[in-house]
């Protein structure tokens, strides 16, 4: 299990990350989200070994962060990191050494990885010849070489296609399955839906948000009304506890204030003609992570 308790760093006098603690157990996808800013990579350094802590501790599976632990964790860092001069297979043998892999173990890994990733022509290319797309694989290839205990993926869809991303995330997917402890940072809140079921959000280092998803959602208490009808927006603006209404191609989003308010919008809304749909649902990860971030801005 990875343990962050407590963690705080001083870059100076600037407070970057303020009393943070998380767990990431084997085999569970865990997010780590915020703004610019806000202190996601200082805290993948901490947890890498690349960075030390001002207060607090982080262990894997109940040891400090050292060389012999930083061998089992796999990162893709948001600044990439491709040896771009050394062909597909140079890199992957020089990363997978510097994990204390053999070099037959790495070559075989290499191998499997390039033919599920459809790219095993390009083992002897110069990795500054391949696309962007590729380099991103070779990159995700690279980190998961060593089959690391613990994987830090920030921002890992950037510039992949959506065959690709639905490529990546298979495999991130069985990667947990198979046990790996994952962090995942995006700012795409769709992706960290799927993914994750415990989260933390950031703002300014210090936590709004954190623990499982689908708790976070409960206690929100705005829902969402997914709506097909003869009304129009201002109708529904009209109507108590609606607090927004989002007109989309053939549908209305209805926002309102609290699950009580459902009965207003229907009361209103079984009086129009053509009722086609009328769902009741939770807020997008999207929604509360705007909301959250809004509110800690104005304190
Ligand atoms: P992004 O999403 O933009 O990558 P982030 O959440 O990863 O942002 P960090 O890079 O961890 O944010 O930065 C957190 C804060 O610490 C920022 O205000 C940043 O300016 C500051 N900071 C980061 N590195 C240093 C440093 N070496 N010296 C001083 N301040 C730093």
């Amino acid at each position: 299990m990875l343990k962050v308790s407590s963690v705080t760093k001083y870059y100076g006098n600037f407070l970057a990350v303020d009393n943070l603690s998380f767990e990431v157990k084997p085999g569970e996808i865990f997010g780590l989200l915020g703004v610019n800013g806000a202190g996601k990579t200082t805290t993948f350094r901490m947890i890498m070994g690349l960075l030390d802590l001002s207060e607090g501790s982080i262990t894997l599976d109940g040891k400090n962060i050292d060389y012999s632990v930083t061998d089992q964790i796999g990162f893709l860092t948001e600044e990439r990191s491709l040896l771009t001069k050394l062909t597909v297979k140079e890199q992957c043998l020089f990363y997978g050494t510097l994990k204390g892999m053999k070099e037959s173990d790495i070559l075989k890994k290499l191998d499997s990885l390039l033919k599920e990733f459809e790219i095993s022509e390009y083992k002897e290319r110069k990795i500054k010849e391949l696309s962007k797309g590729n380099q991103q694989k070779i990159q995700f290839i690279t980190a998961i070489i060593n089959d690391p205990k613990l994987l830090i993926l920030d921002e890992p869809f950037t510039g992949l296609d959506p065959i690709n991303v639905e490529q990546f995330k298979n495999k991130i997917k069985e990667l947990a399955s198979k046990g790996s402890m994952i962090i995942f940072s995006s700012h795409r809140m769709e992706h960290v839906e799927l993914f994750c079921k415990k989260l933390v959000v950031l703002v300014k280092g210090k936590a709004v948000l954190n623990g499982n998803l689908k708790e976070i959602k409960e206690n929100y208490r705005k829902k969402d009304i997914m709506l097909k009808a003869d009304i129009t927006k201002e109708e529904l603006e009209k109507t108590k506890g609606v607090v927004e209404v989002v007109e989309m191609a053939d549908e209305f989003d209805v926002k309102i204030e609290s699950q009580e308010m459902v009965q207003n919008v229907f009361e209103k809304v079984s009086k129009c003609k053509n009722v086609t749909k009328f769902v009741v649902e939770e807020p997008s990860l999207n929604d509360i992570f705007v909301a959250k971030v809004g509110e800690a801005y104005e304190k």
